[in-house]
């Protein structure tokens, strides 16, 4: 792609480093953003370095949030004795989006993959150790994607927490999850996490 103004292959550079988008996309955004009036795109601008410096995350969960803690982990309608634990934050907007959930999370920050050089150290478990030896805690879900690395992860996880009291269950396996957790369609994740089992089954169903 050959450009007459270095500004503006500095601005398609820029946006062809998101994902999913390719130099022509890139640059139909650039010649978008340049038909705008230089306010607005300083309203476009200003919105994500705010959103990256500003953004903070829970203290309990670590989920996104503006505060210290966020509004999930706020809410006095959540019960905050169910913890359904998670990968990432989009998982905590997919489950949300389904309204059927009513307990808190705990975001993982990804899950074991040794082949990724992912290992238990780099991820949040440690605080929900301890989240679950302090808190009033009766349950943990585990909603992790039905792949090795989710049930390794789960497998760890229940360790873990085997010297505490806390009934692990997970969400129902076997349903056309297409993979990842994100990408399940909101009825197959509510019926899922109504059909939770506790953990046992589940270890002897992936045998
Ligand atoms: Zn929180």
């Amino acid at each position: 792609m050959v450009f007459s103004s270095a500004l503006i292959e500095n601005a398609v550079n820029e946006f062809a480093k998101l994902p999913g988008i390719g130099k022509k996309t890139a640059l139909r955004l650039v010649l978008h953003l340049l038909k705008q009036e230089p306010a607005q795109v300083e309203i476009f601008g200003d919105a994500m370095t705010r959103m990256r410096r500003q953004i903070k995350f829970c203290k309990h969960c670590h989920n996104v949030s503006d505060d210290e803690v966020c509004t999930i982990c706020n809410a006095a309608s959540r019960n905050n004795g169910v913890v359904c634990v998670v990968e990432s934050i989009r998982d905590v907007m997919a489950i949300e989006n389904t309204q059927q959930f009513h307990g808190v999370y705990h975001v993982l920050g990804g899950i074991i993959s040794p082949i990724d050089g992912v290992g238990p150290d780099q991820l949040n478990i440690h605080s929900l150790v301890e989240r679950v030896k302090a808190q009033q805690i009766t349950e943990v879900i585990m909603a992790l994607s039905p792949t090795i690395e989710g049930d390794t992860t789960i497998y760890y996880l229940s360790k873990k927490l085997k010297e505490t009291p806390v009934k692990i269950t997970t969400i129902a396996r076997g349903i056309a999850f297409g993979g990842e957790l994100e990408y399940a369609d909101e009825m197959t994740l509510a019926r899922s996490l109504t059909n939770r089992l506790p953990l046992e089954n589940y270890l002897q169903q992936g045998k």
